[in-house]
């Protein structure tokens, strides 16, 4: 149990399952804090919080490019074909008098996902191979800001929701895009998830073990 509720940079670990507080512990390469009381996971090593963050996140960004490449559906109405991919959705809404619209889709499901996913790189690369650099502060904290700004899931939500209305007058095939868009909402929201700020800024401050 930590003595002290709050000791300068020293942070404790709560456990998320059971409310124990344990103070913070130094974890070497492969090692992980467990509770003592429940067992669940407190925290892992920089190791392997990099090496985690480092994989979902190049997963993630292959899928993004194949996501914005390939078609997303295409539309068979009346012996036309119609192809639509994200950036046809961002295209047709400026088109149609809604440029505010157009940017929001087009920040939150392309722009933002990107700069987040590269970050997230960035961040995770030199801490896998022990380095540290000035520039990684910065990384660390439009990771921050961009966590909120990242709406792959509404996007896909919209889809959805016009896929229904518009399959009652049209054939609808999905095409590979929207399969890696798909998994890339479960990848990236993994790699979010499995990079730990607390641990990124310890790594930094130079307070963890390489
Ligand atoms: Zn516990």
């Amino acid at each position: 149990m930590g003595a002290e509720a709050e000791t300068g940079p020293t942070r404790d670990l709560l456990c998320h399952d059971c409310d124990l507080v344990h103070a913070h512990v130094e974890l070497e390469r492969g090692e992980k804090a467990v509770c003592t009381r429940c067992g669940s996971l407190l925290a892992r090593g920089v190791h392997e919080v990099a090496a985690r963050t480092f994989s979902f996140a190049l997963a993630s960004l292959v899928l993004l490019i194949v996501a914005n490449v390939f078609p997303f559906m295409e539309f068979k109405i009346a012996g036309r074909v119609q192809v639509a991919r994200i950036t046809t959705g961002v295209t047709q809404l400026w088109k149609d008098g809604y440029p505010e619209l157009s940017c929001m889709v087009a920040f939150t499901s392309v722009v933002a996902p990107l700069v987040m996913l590269v970050g997230l790189l960035m961040a995770s690369g030199p801490m896998l191979v022990g380095h540290r650099h000035p520039w990684m502060r910065s990384v660390g904290k439009v990771i921050g800001r961009l966590k909120a700004w990242s709406m792959m899931e509404v996007f896909l939500l919209g889809v959805i929701v016009s896929a229904i209305k518009l399959s009652q007058m049209a054939d609808i095939v999905f095409g590979p895009a929207l399969f890696a868009f798909l998994v890339l909402i479960v990848t990236s929201t993994a790699a979010v998830a499995v990079y730990d700020p607390p641990t990124f800024w310890d790594y930094l401050d130079g307070r963890d073990a390489a």
